[in-house]
């Protein structure tokens, strides 16, 4: 089973693909790890992506894209994979397709965690640093005892420049502007399958779950 996983910043994808890799016993592909084990192996696309990275720039489509099909060659993909951050663009969508076109391959579901904006907003603007100890705390998942103070020190919380609403806002915007054409790419294909991701975890595992064995 060839599985694409999609969601924002905070709907809890990692989560949700590291439970789904155990339970269908399928290669979690997430393209940072592809990227880092082709640079440190040294594999020709691998020194062409670290020049990139190196230099701060995007590595360019033609090479993520050959790291990608490289990685899904591998062995233990022969059965199936759950890719994780690939693709990205319509044009690299494109490029998969025709890339399992050439293995005899196809993919078969892409899932899309949903989560409301304002929801996600607070996920990911909880984030709370102790000034004294550097402790980290979340208001919705690890809250301080005491509003503002660290339960270990008794120091002041307070909140990174990169965790604030605008900032993060901003983040989460782009995500949502620049996939929206990908997830139309996948549901004029009837691959796109749609999950509640604000339910509990379990209960989110187990929605996946259920339209990967078929029962939805
Ligand atoms: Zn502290």
């Amino acid at each position: 089973m060839n599985i694409i996983f999609m969601g924002p910043p905070g709907a809890g994808k990692g989560t949700q693909a590291e439970r789904i890799v155990e339970e269908f016993h399928t290669p979690h592909i997430s393209t940072g790890d592809a990227f880092r084990a082709a640079m440190s192996q040294g594999t020709p696309l691998g020194i062409k992506a670290k020049e990139y990275v190196d230099q701060g720039l995007l590595v360019p489509d033609d090479v993520t894209i050959g790291i990608v099909r490289e990685r899904l060659q591998k062995d233990d993909c022969q059965e199936g994979f759950l890719l994780d951050g690939f693709p990205r663009t319509i044009s690299q969508a494109e490029a998969l397709d025709s890339m399992l076109k050439d293995m005899g391959r196809q993919i078969d579901n892409v899932m899309n965690l949903i989560v409301d904006r304002d929801l996600l907003l607070a996920r990911l603007t909880g984030r709370r640093i102790c000034k004294s100890c550097g402790a980290t705390y979340h208001l919705i998942f690890n809250a301080p005892k005491v509003a503002g103070v660290c339960d270990k020190c008794s120091g002041e919380l307070y909140q990174r420049s990169d965790d604030t609403e605008e900032k993060v806002g901003t983040r989460l915007d782009e995500y949502l502007n620049k996939t929206a054409p990908l997830l139309d790419y996948y549901r004029n294909k009837g691959l796109l399958r749609q999950v509640d991701g604000e339910q509990e975890i379990d209960q989110v595992t187990s929605a996946i779950s259920t339209i990967l064995r078929g029962q939805a």
